[in-house]
């Protein structure tokens, strides 16, 4: 019997969380689309061997501060959890064990779902720092090189459950590509306008033309009003351009191809407040409960 489920990625900002991702997805996987359900936004990527079969889901910023107050994310990061077969915590291991993921998250209470802690860069650790890690259980990997990769795979492998697999090999599409591009340009806008426009942008990409070089993407980022647009853009369009070049660097990096960013700013006028603009820009609400 196979073995197949839902992988779910966790872990504070820049510990290596999209680079592993990447590495994981990149290595043996296509990106592959499951066929439409509640889950589809957060797949990052499906992960398929001869013998199991990983769905892998981001919980984004579920461990960042910055992002706690966001309510329909925190949501969506939450159920990413709750469904999860396995979970990834991914820390810095140069930073020692991390606290336990309950803690770290704010859960109310522990995951049903077994816990395998990757501690990553592995390859920038001092051998004294290396040496005093308790012998408990992490594995420690590098997503930069590829260190112990193989061994935090086995390990998750180990513990999916036996299944069939879940989606079809060979069934190819952009869909989690295209989500995790949005995210890429959301997280640029936030970094480099740091408070100004807080939890009012949003991102859609509305064309993914694969079928060219440099690969085409427009995407538009939502705000909530016409102030938030006037600084996003920027005198002369300046602060735009620097949001779409640093965007673009980081989704070549993702997509490994160079890539056309056709960023767009638009009003949608209090989308947060809105049902229709949340589950349009992929947030699920608490009340919407599934199954
Ligand atoms: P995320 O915020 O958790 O998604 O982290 P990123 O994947 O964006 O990585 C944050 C930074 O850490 C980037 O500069 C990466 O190049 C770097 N990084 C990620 N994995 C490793 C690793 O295994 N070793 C080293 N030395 N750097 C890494
Ligand atoms: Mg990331």
């Amino acid at each position: 019997m196979p073995k197949a489920g839902i992988v779910t990625v966790v872990g504070k900002p820049n510990v290596g969380k999209s680079t592993l991702l990447n590495r994981i997805v990149g290595e043996k996987l296509s990106i592959t689309s499951p066929k439409p359900q509640s889950t589809r936004d957060r797949v990052v990527g499906i992960r398929t061997t001869n013998h199991s079969q990983m769905i892998i889901l981001d919980t984004p910023g579920l461990l960042n501060p910055r992002y706690a107050l966001q309510e329909a994310m925190r949501t969506a990061s939450l159920r990413a959890l709750e469904e999860a077969d396995v979970i990834i915590y991914v820390a810095d291991a140069s930073e020692g064990t991390p606290p336990p993921l309950t803690e770290a998250a704010g859960l109310e209470k522990v995951p049903k779902a077994p816990v395998v802690t990757a501690l990553n860069k592995s390859d920038s650790l001092k051998g004294s720092v290396r040496d005093s890690l308790p012998e408990s259980d992490f594995v420690l990997v590098s997503a930069l090189n590829g260190d112990g990769i193989g061994e935090l795979m086995a390990a998750v492998e180990q513990k999916l459950p036996e299944s069939p697999f879940l989606y079809p090999e060979d069934e190819i599409s952009t869909q989690p590509v295209r989500f995790f591009v949005g995210e890429l340009v959301r997280e640029t806008t936030l970094e480099q306008l740091h408070d100004e426009v807080p939890y009012s942008v949003a991102v859609q990409v509305e064309e993914f033309r694969e079928d060219r070089s440099p690969l085409y993407i427009r995407a538009v980022i939502y705000v909530e009003r016409d102030s938030q647009k006037a600084i996003i853009i920027g005198a002369k369009g300046a602060q735009i351009r620097r949001i779409g070049e640093s965007a673009r660097a980081k989704i070549e990096g993702f997509v490994d191809k160079p890539v056309y960013l056709d960023l767009w700013v638009k009003v949608l006028a209090n989308w947060r407040k809105n049902a229709n603009s949340l589950s349009r820009f992929g947030y699920q609400l608490a009340t919407g409960k599934r199954k």
